[in-house]
């Protein structure tokens, strides 16, 4: 039976994380193990100068008083006896479309795994007045159905957002852009003391049919494939006479 690790950005109490697990269930024998409080946003974070809790809250669920980067790795390493098959995070209130996906917690967590060696994906439904996340429990249990048995190319996962109400299909979709405008709002404290708050506004996205984006909008579920190879393989061959005047420069600075 496949083991699966299932985490979170938005903490362990929220709906999410639950519904994802309930709805990965039928699939293997899944462990909860996630944040004690809500850490979106957050990223690739590590937490590396103070030591972390692993704290039993029942059969099969766990927090931890970390990120979801942390909750990956004590997950995988002290919860599982071998490698798990599988780490899903979500499911995330909230899309992580396009360029946000370096920011999310949520996408971090699927990073952790894949770079752990684990094939992983991220899961995200729109925030909405109707709470419930069973649209996105059906997605994520098909693609992680299809990931077990097809497995994923090295460094390699997946990005899955799922729209509100009812799914009319599934796309598979490249990340779409975000343009970022009036991004910060700067008012003043009741000090007289200026104070910013960051990412104010609906946000506006470049037109992309192929994109995660464009597939939302038009009702589908978008998964997008994501590499962690942060290299740029175009511009490294185009940088390679950048070399020889470097280097020409760094030794007359040295003489
Ligand atoms: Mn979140």
């Amino acid at each position: 039976m496949p083991k699966i690790l299932v985490t979170n950005d938005d903490g362990v109490h929220s709906e999410g994380i639950h519904a994802l697990a309930a709805a990965l269930r039928p699939l293997g024998q899944v462990i909860v193990a996630a944040p004690h409080i809500e850490a979106s946003a957050i990223g690739h974070a590590l937490t590396l100068r103070r030591p972390l809790r692993l704290e039993r809250l029942r059969d099969g669920v766990y927090e931890i008083d970390g990120t979801p980067t942390d909750c990956v790795n004590i997950g995988i390493t002290k919860l599982f006896q071998s490698l798990p098959d599988l780490v899903v995070s979500g499911i995330n209130k909230g899309y992580n479309l396009g360029d946000d996906v370096t920011y999310s917690g949520t996408v971090s967590a699927a990073m952790e795994g894949t770079l752990l060696g684990v094939p992983s994906m991220a899961v995200s439904q729109v925030e909405g007045e109707v709470a419930g996340f069973e649209a996105a429990g059906r997605v994520a249990q098909l693609v992680a159905a299809r990931l077990l048995v097809e497995g994923l190319p090295a460094k390699t996962l997946l990005n899955v957002n799922v729209p509100r109400g009812e799914v009319s299909g599934i796309r598979i979709t490249r990340l779409g852009h975000r343009v970022y405008r009036e991004k910060v709002i700067q008012e003043v404290d009741p000090r007289g003391r200026p104070y910013y708050w960051i990412g104010v506004g609906p946000p506006e996205w470049r037109e992309d049919e192929a994109s995660d984006i464009a597939a939302v909008h038009a009702g589908l579920a978008s998964v997008t494939p994501l590499h962690l190879d942060l290299t740029h393989f175009g511009a490294l061959g185009r940088m390679a006479e950048w070399e020889g005047g470097l280097n020409a420069l760094l030794k007359k600075r040295q003489r």
